[in-house]
């Protein structure tokens, strides 16, 4: 389950902080991983209380005015999973310091901060940069995937793939999930 944490700050919109994420882990069993995407201008602040209710992978945006070195540090010695995601105008030239020190990179494929929005397919090569460069890393794309643009994602070498509205919004969810796992 991916988790779109939004502080009405880095992103014009407020989602929801780590109380509601400590609800819902209570209510799913414990091989359900909660995948939180921090889209906010103080990541470090909220590390111990996503930590403690229970993520299992906390990611942050490249462009947040904070030290990344520690924000990984930091991420790291509390358990989760590190990962960073970039938004679409930042290149991925960014990320490619720190790749060997987490575990996922998030290509945004929308501007971060509300559902619905259109894929933006041009975001696909720096999917590809990255597959090629670094086989085994976790690819994350986020914003717009259904099943119309899923091959194209997948050839690009991107391997967690996020979808809201495309499986929220179908008359039957399992049929686009059971689509984008092919
Ligand atoms: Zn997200």
């Amino acid at each position: 389950i991916h988790l779109d944490v939004m502080d009405g700050h880095f992103v014009p919109n407020l989602t929801f902080g780590a109380p509601i994420i400590k609800c819902l882990k209570k209510n799913v069993t414990d091989d359900v991983i909660l995948d939180v995407h921090l889209m906010v201008s103080k990541p470090s602040q909220w590390i111990d209380d996503i930590a403690d209710a229970g993520g299992s992978a906390f990611t942050f945006h490249i462009e947040v005015e904070e030290n990344i070195e520690e924000l990984i540090q930091s991420v790291r010695s509390k358990g989760m999973r590190v990962g960073i995601a970039l938004k679409p105008g930042t290149p991925v030239t960014s990320v490619l310091p720190y790749v060997d020190k987490i575990d996922i990179v998030l290509i945004m494929t929308v501007e971060p901060g509300f559902g619905g929005q259109s894929f933006m397919a041009d975001m696909l090569p720096k999917v590809a940069h990255l597959r090629n460069q670094y086989p085994h890393l976790d690819i994350m794309v986020d914003g717009g995937i259904g099943p119309t643009n899923i091959d194209a994602i997948a050839e690009a070498g991107a391997n967690l793939i996020v979808a809201g509205t495309s499986v929220f919004k179908a008359p039957d969810a399992a049929v686009p999930i059971a689509l984008l796992r092919k």
